[in-house]
């Protein structure tokens, strides 16, 4: 016989469960309601036999591939029973990944708290604000992870993006980010890319896809670009996950001041590390080739494609180069697209961007 307390006990637990079900099929039916993300192909003469190809991850409706990373996280939280209704949401973003959890627990009818540095751009922090969310701004950047800590031991359920984005995603398939590029690559002349470029925030992009091109048997090599100085570019070299950043990065969602505990080193085969002026030209650039503002990230992986692409003409390579275009330009409107803003950073891209549109032959 039950007591009246255990009782009580397992008819919170029923609601829960149900509750739990009602979550998951809200989830769903997002999912079903969302289109793949478009890849798009750009010709450049310059580099003939070369096919380079965008995944536009801003199309998704929170503008960035936190998208998809805010949709695995509540995933996993739900069906680890970590996350209850009524229950408050936190996690500790410089932006992208904050308005997309906003707009998921909005969804799902859950307060949510963005951690974020006081000095992510205003645009993001209004963006979370507009779908409901609070921001809790901290001076030191650093400081995120403890603040997010101490939200969650009063009893918030920590969305934990950096502990967890490399578990949290389904890399064997189930439409992941490297399923789905390459299925999109199916019918082109060189399916199987020489290269896929990525940024490294989390690291559970990268480890998506590493991981995804092992499991599938190909022989496609896996990038990432990264500010130089970051922590990740440091750790690499040493492949040391205790190094630090050197020199601070305006390219926001990646660039970590350290190794985060979602990075693979053994996945990943060459780093290219980006100036924050050249990303900047690049992002720059990007706009002059697409039609459309994306964020510095995207300049950040197009740096990287043209390095590598340079060597594979060089060595007389065809073949295609796949890169992710990261987030909305819009975001960086009062930023990185703003001379006045930049020259107050002692940032002029100017130069750079000549030295990108020549060695594009755009001249
Ligand atoms: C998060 C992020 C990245 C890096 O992706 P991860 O999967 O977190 O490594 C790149 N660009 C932008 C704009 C991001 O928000």
């Amino acid at each position: 016989m039950p007591t009246a307390a255990n009782a009580a006990v397992f008819a919170d637990h029923d609601v829960q469960r149900d509750w739990c079900r009602d979550a998951l099929a809200r989830l769903q039916q997002e999912a079903a309601r969302s289109a793949d993300t478009h890849l798009l192909k750009v010709d450049l003469p310059a580099f003939p036999g070369i096919g380079f190809y965008f995944k536009d991850e801003s199309s998704h409706p929170t503008g960035s591939l936190k998208h998809r990373l805010a949709r695995s996280l509540f995933l996993y939280a739900l069906c680890n029973g970590r996350l209850q209704a009524g229950q408050p949401v936190v996690d500790a973003s410089s932006g992208s990944t904050a308005i997309s959890e906003a707009w998921f627990a909005r969804l799902l009818g859950l307060p949510f708290t963005a951690v974020m540095p006081a000095c992510t751009a205003p645009r993001k922090i209004r963006d979370v604000e507009a779908l409901g969310g609070v921001c809790d701004l901290v001076d030191n950047p650093a400081d995120v992870h403890a603040r997010a800590a101490w939200h969650a031991a009063r009893g918030a359920c920590h969305l934990d993006q950096f502990g967890l984005a490399e578990r949290a995603t389904d890399w064997r398939g189930n439409n992941n980010i490297a399923e789905s590029i390459l299925q999109q690559m199916g019918r082109e002349p060189d399916p199987e890319p020489a290269w896929i470029v990525c940024g490294a925030g989390t690291g559970g992009t990268s480890a998506t896809i590493g991981r995804y091109l092992r499991y599938r048997g190909l022989h496609t090599r896996l990038c990432v670009a990264d500010p130089a100085g970051s922590g990740f570019v440091n750790g690499w070299r040493m492949r040391d996950r205790n190094a630090l950043a050197t020199q601070p990065t305006l390219i926001e969602g990646i660039g970590r001041p350290r190794v985060e505990p979602g990075f693979v080193f053994e996945v990943v085969d060459e780093v290219v590390e980006v100036a924050d002026t050249a990303s900047i030209a690049a992002a720059w650039l990007l706009e002059d080739l697409l039609g459309r503002r994306y964020g510095g990230s995207s300049g950040t992986n197009f740096v990287a494609c043209l390095q590598l692409a340079e060597a594979m003409r060089a060595r007389g390579e065809r073949g295609s180069i796949v890169s992710l275009l990261c987030d909305r330009g819009e975001r960086y409107e009062q930023t990185l697209f703003d001379r006045d803003w930049l020259r107050a950073q002692g940032v002029d891209p100017a130069a750079a961007f000549e030295r990108l549109a020549g060695r594009l032959a755009l001249g």
